[in-house]
């Protein structure tokens, strides 16, 4: 079984039905993208999987646990982290502080844990005693990035990737991504650039108004038709 495992998974808001019959496997050390346009349910999914939208039907397994509609806590147990979308860091708290909540699961060696990242990421170190939200961008995005690896995930999900960086901070981004899964991290993409998160993944699903209608390997993906016209503007 796949390290994240999703099957025939269907939910929404209230009546209204956003996924359907969504099939995913993430396997072990892949990097894998989720794309598709705005309102498609992306976000929806990624809050699903850590357990902040009831499941209608379906399942999620990770590691072969069945985690359908557990608890947020016991999904995070599993080693689930997520950067959410918005990066939602608590702005009136210092870097420190928000790696620290990092770790309300996973209260071992904290420490230890906090120096990892700042040796991982030296600009959080340099921030450390800053507010959340005196940062810029690029650096709050790393304090997310730090603040869910304090749970020494298996799995790291990203919503919104790069939305509303530079360019530049963009590179230094996707190095700490690629450093992250070259410790054997799985990671779930979602990211508006197309042409960024196929080079950076090895595999991609396509999502359309809820459903998955293509998946496959990333540099195929980047010569297929559709997406071409629908994500490259080609
Ligand atoms: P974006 O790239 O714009 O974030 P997305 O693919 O992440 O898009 P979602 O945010 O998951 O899409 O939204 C999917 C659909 O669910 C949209 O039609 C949206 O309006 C709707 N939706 C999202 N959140 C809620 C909510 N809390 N209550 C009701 N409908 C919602």
């Amino acid at each position: 079984m796949a390290l994240l495992d999703i099957k025939e998974l269907s939910t929404g808001y209230g009546d209204l039905q956003i996924l359907r019959n969504i099939n995913i496997e993430i396997e072990k050390g892949e990097i894998v993208a989720l794309l598709g346009s705005n309102g498609a349910g992306k976000t929806t999914l990624m809050r699903t999987i850590v357990g902040l939208n009831r499941i209608w039907k379906g399942d999620v397994f990770m590691d072969g646990q069945r985690l359908t509609n557990a608890s947020s806590t016991k999904i995070v147990s599993s080693g689930v982290s997520i950067v959410p979308e918005g990066r939602r860091l608590f702005a009136g708290m210092t870097v420190t502080e928000n790696l620290e909540m990092g770790a309300y699961c996973n209260r071992k060696n904290i420490k230890e844990k906090i120096e990892r990242i700042f040796d991982f990421m030296p600009r959080l170190r340099e921030r450390k005693n800053h507010l959340a939200g005196d940062l810029s961008g690029g650096e709050q995005q790393m304090c997310a990035i730090g603040r869910a690896l304090m749970n020494e995930p298996k799995i790291l999900l990203i919503d919104e990737f790069s939305l509303g960086l530079a360019p530049t901070i963009v590179d230094s981004l996707v190095e700490i991504v690629h450093r992250i899964n070259q410790e054997g991290v799985s990671v779930f993409i979602v990211e508006q650039d197309v042409q960024l998160v196929l080079d950076m993944s090895v595999r991609a699903y396509v999502m359309e108004i809820g459903e998955i209608t293509l998946s496959g390997a990333s540099k195929d993906l980047m010569n297929d038709p559709k997406v071409k016209e629908a994500y490259l503007g080609m």
